[in-house]
């Protein structure tokens, strides 16, 4: 049985590195039939906070990533922690280490100039004869040879024992540190697959060691490149730079980000939007790239905008909704989407037809909700004249225009039902009767009524805007015009 796991400390919010991490630890385990397990890592008492905690369990689900079972929570295990440590000293794997923090810090300095890694004076288990602080358990470092791992993204990697230190287990407050713990949980929770940032693969030599001193088989490991900004800088979540939320709320799906995530470095997601079951099907450790991935916002907003063409539109509308409510940086009852989205709401929801074609009109269009929010907004707003569009205004001056545009407005008033049809019938005939082509009708059509020329099919954009709006729209027009020219 395959177990894999995440392990996020709660000092901040998920970040897109760790995101990632989460994703290919689900993958794993879904790859292979097995579990995926959640452990809240919050030993650091003074920088973790359930706030941070709940945010990411939150930003966890609505990526897709939720966990299998009870998530564990490491500052509970404490005891558990304390009790492997006393098992170390029994055995002589670990010893009691009697250096003050001065003397700890020329030793460190000392050890640092040769070259090797730290080793205490106490590793061969005497006590002094008057302590002069309480100590610390430390793991007793190998002597001499290598130690390799099997990772499953760079295959064997190898270090010489020398640089392998006397780490610390447990701290001279009583307190184990990160090192203990993890062990001590990834062991306690079955984990057979440690799948985690390239950061930690000094961490895992470590702990390939402290697994061994406590008569326990190392779990399989993979250490995954990391991601780079684009400009080539680490992500890091310090610098605020990356968190998922952030990415929310400039108005990226979840789904989409989840998808952009899984193609960092594997080519097996060849660009497509795959949910966790369909990706599992064909994802193999091995196949990730050993080179370090770099974030693209260009492709993440190419993938939005398809995730949001082909979604369902009362999905799409949630998703809206979710945006204005709650992601967008300025959300809130009085936000201006919402209002928007509220009055589509209010004329009989997204069960009317005209609201699902405004949908339809945009859905493929814009890159990210924000956009698609903001076209939304502006085709239900009674814009402006003179138009701010310049091609615009330049469509509504010919001296033909107010003669076309009363042909268009009489055509359309008779038009009984407000379909795509009978709208294109109408305004062909309006050219027919005037001995125009279509285009010179279309366009101060297109300028009277949508006030810029970079809008979707004439046609659609009329009959998702509804017969009444769009003939209020071309009277204001027409008055415009009265009084202007
Ligand atoms: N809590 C650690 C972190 O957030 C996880 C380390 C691990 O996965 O072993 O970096």
């Amino acid at each position: 049985m395959v177990v894999t796991r995440f392990a996020p400390s709660p000092t901040g919010l998920l970040h897109l590195g760790n995101a990632r991490t989460a994703l290919l630890n689900k993958l794993v385990a879904r790859a292979h039939g097995g579990r995926f397990l959640l452990r809240i890592e919050d030993t650091d008492k003074k920088r973790s906070r359930s706030d941070f905690q709940n945010a990411i369990l939150e930003d966890l689900h609505r990526l897709g990533l939720d966990h299998d079972g009870e998530f564990v929570i490491q500052s509970t295990r404490h005891a558990r922690h304390l009790e492997a440590a006393e098992s170390l000293l029994k055995s002589g794997a670990a010893f009691r280490c009697y250096l003050d923090e001065k003397s700890m810090e020329s030793a460190s300095a000392k050890s640092q100039k040769s070259g090797a890694a730290f080793r205490s004076p106490y590793r061969d288990g005497h006590k002094p004869s008057l302590p002069q602080a309480e100590p610390a358990i430390r793991l007793r470092a190998p002597d001499k040879g290598m130690l390799s791992i099997d990772d499953k993204i760079h295959g064997r990697v190898s270090v010489p024992a020398t640089q392998i230190d006397d780490y610390v287990l447990v701290r001279s407050d009583g307190s184990p540190t990160y090192m203990l713990s993890v062990v001590v949980d990834d062991h306690d929770m079955g984990v057979t697959h440690i799948v985690r940032g390239e950061d930690h693969m000094v961490s895992a030599f470590r702990q390939d060691w402290l697994y061994k001193a406590l008569g326990w088989s190392t779990p399989a490991v993979a250490n995954v490149p990391l991601i780079f900004d684009e400009s080539g800088n680490k992500l890091s979540k310090r610098a605020g730079l990356g968190s998922v939320r952030g990415l929310f709320a400039q108005g990226y799906l979840p789904q989409a980000v989840a998808s952009y995530l899984m193609g960092l470095g594997w080519s097996g997601a060849d660009d497509q939007c795959l949910s966790i079951d369909e990706a599992a099907r064909k994802f193999r450790l091995e196949d990730l790239s050993v080179s370090p991935a770099r974030l693209s916002l260009d492709k993440l907003a190419n993938i939005n905008m398809r995730a949001m063409r082909d979604m369902d539109p009362d999905a799409l509308w949630h998703a809206l909704r979710e945006f204005a409510d709650k992601d967008s940086p300025d959300s809130g009852a009085s936000h201006p989407i919402l209002k928007t989205l509220r009055e589509f709401t209010d004329k009989g929801s997204l069960e009317s037809e005209s609201s699902r074609r405004v949908l339809k009109l945009y859905q493929g269009r814009a890159e990210t909700l924000k956009a698609l929010a903001a076209f939304l907004h502006e085709f239900r707003q009674a814009l402006s004249l003179p138009p701010k569009d310049e091609k615009a205004r330049m469509a509504l001056d010919g001296a033909e225009v107010p003669r076309l545009l009363l042909g268009s407005r009489c055509a359309l008033t008779d038009v009984r039902e407000w379909s795509l049809e009978a709208i294109g019938d109408s305004l062909r005939e309006v050219a027919r009767t005037h001995g125009v082509g279509f285009g010179r009708v279309a366009r101060p059509l297109r300028a009277a009524v949508l006030r810029d020329m970079a809008t979707p099919d004439l046609v659609e954009s009329l009959a998702a805007l509804g017969q009444g709006e769009s003939l209020k729209r071309l009277d204001e027009a027409e008055r415009y015009l009265a009084q202007h020219h």
